[in-house]
């Protein structure tokens, strides 16, 4: 099997893939905020991270993936400032922060399904482990990596050596808390320093709040990720996936916490996904009418046809969207299904020979950082290989387990579209069409002009699409 490699935020170099225990994956994800629907900037990170998973599953390795729920302490900025977004979430739509954590939860599955994103082995709210939280805060007071200062525990970076990591900024870039209109935090010793608990909030209407050894308050958004990575997955992580806006500071925090914490390195491997923008700029959910998944069904869209627009495309590279490139992965798509659709799977026995060699540039594709563009183009080489149409279907099944695209169903499915598009056709004109059919591919195109000139003098005419044969009455 190829080598597979991975670009790896934390060494900036594609590396070799491998895990603490030979076979066995823990990944983590970080999960939604659920104030508002999932635009499909969002669910791009997740397709990618779904292929990915499903990617290792396919090489060999027993995955176990979690991911988290953040259903409090995200404020507005990534930083510890703005407002909560989801009290913001609760006061827009008059309801409660757990109605619209519930809520918003389950729509981000259900965009997920309808994208074939698998849902992960473990899905953690963030209000679950609260005390999990608190253990870990005091661990870190105990430790000296973290303070009290106004009510509020924060994270003192000085105390640790490899603070910046996903940065390539200076310190003076780093200035978090003085953003425009934003006061700074005069509590912090250090600019970086985060919160690690609130009971200072500036937001009287905060909704939920807990006791604590430090008063009642709640937890800052980055403890959630490495408190729940730890519970589900251990001491170390293999490998951390995010959008690429998660790597600073949500990431670094997660990390300096997270070996402040266990007094070792924790993961090694950080996958993060660029992002897609729509042609004004950056995609965000706080503008008016945002896209989503189900915007893109109004609209006629068949959602899997978005996630073959995004794996078109690499994870590491920022996609622009427009619905002119999305009507182009319609057309590709169609096409593809069309050309599927005329494979027939009683066409000779499984090759196993000619299938490990078309196999190769899959592989190779997926393990050169997860090219599925490259993986694409492979299943068009199937297409295109002499082989018969069992092998074929047989490797479009395999690709399939790892692209999610629905393949063998939507061809499937068109197939019995066609079918039903001549139910009520003759039988003896059927008859002949498909006598035509074997003529052709047995090279005998005597008898296949033939039969076509015969229907012809019937008013008929045949159409070769990809699809297969179209029937023209005149
Ligand atoms: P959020 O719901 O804001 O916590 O974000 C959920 C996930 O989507 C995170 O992994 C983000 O990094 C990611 N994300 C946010 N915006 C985009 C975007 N425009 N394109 C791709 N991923 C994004
Ligand atoms: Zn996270």
């Amino acid at each position: 099997m190829e080598t597979l490699r991975l670009y790896n935020s934390l060494t900036r170099k594609k590396d070799v893939f491998t895990t603490k225990e030979e076979g066995k994956c823990g990944m983590y994800t970080c999960g939604p905020t659920v104030y508002h629907f999932a635009h499909i900037g969002n669910l791009r990170s997740y397709i990618m991270e779904d292929v990915l998973e499903k990617y290792l599953r396919y090489y060999g390795y027993d995955v176990r993936r979690v991911m988290n729920i953040t259903d409090v302490g995200h404020l507005s900025s990534d930083a510890d400032e703005g407002e909560d977004k989801m009290v913001k979430g609760a006061k827009r739509e008059n309801k409660t922060v757990m109605d619209i954590a519930r809520f918003y939860t389950d729509a981000f599955f259900e965009d997920c399904a309808k994208l074939n994103i698998k849902r992960p082995d473990v899905v953690e709210p963030a209000t679950n482990l609260i005390p999990e939280y608190i253990e870990m805060v005091q661990t870190l007071l105990d430790k000296g990596h973290a303070y009290i200062a106004d009510g509020n525990v924060y994270f003192d970076t000085s105390t640790i050596d490899k603070y910046y990591v996903f940065n390539d900024h200076d310190e003076e870039d780093l200035a978090v808390g003085v953003r425009d209109g934003v006061e700074e935090d005069t509590n912090k010793k250090n600019k970086a320093d985060f919160v690690l608990w609130f009971t200072k909030s500036k937001f009287e209407d905060q909704a939920l709040k807990w006791d604590s050894p430090w008063g009642t308050g709640y937890p800052g958004w980055h403890i959630e990720c490495s408190a729940i990575s730890i519970k589900h997955l251990g001491e170390y992580c293999d490998l951390h996936c995010g959008g690429i806006d998660n790597a600073f500071p949500h990431h670094t925090n997660e990390i300096a916490q997270s070996e402040a914490y266990l007094g070792h390195e924790w993961c090694r491997q950080w996958f993060h996904v660029l992002h897609l923008n729509d042609e004004t700029g950056k995609m965000s959910k706080s503008k008016g009418e945002f896209l989503t998944v189900s915007l893109l069904e109004s609209k006629g869209y068949n959602p899997i046809v978005y996630r073959f627009f995004c794996l078109q495309s690499h994870y590491r590279k920022t996609l622009v969207f427009s619905f002119d490139a999305l009507d182009n992965a319609v057309q590709a798509y169609d096409k593809l299904i069309a050309r599927i659709a005329t494979l027939d799977p009683e066409d000779g026995a499984v090759d196993e020979a000619a299938m490990d060699e078309l196999r190769v540039k899959f592989n190779r594709s997926m393990c050169n950082d997860l090219n599925t563009a490259m993986a694409i183009t492979a299943l068009y080489d199937v297409l295109k290989a002499k082989i018969n149409g069992a092998t074929k279907l047989a490797l479009i099944e395999e690709f399939d387990t790892v692209l999610s695209l629905d393949l063998i169903k939507a061809a499937g499915e068109l197939r019995k579209k066609e079918a039903e598009k001549y139910a009520d056709e003759n039988p003896e004109v059927l008859a002949l069409v498909e006598e035509r059919t074997a003529a052709k591919k047995a090279k005998d195109y005597a008898r296949a002009d033939e039969i076509r000139d015969i229907l012809k003098e019937k008013g008929i005419t045949l159409k070769d699409t990809p699809a297969g044969v179209e029937i023209i009455h005149e």
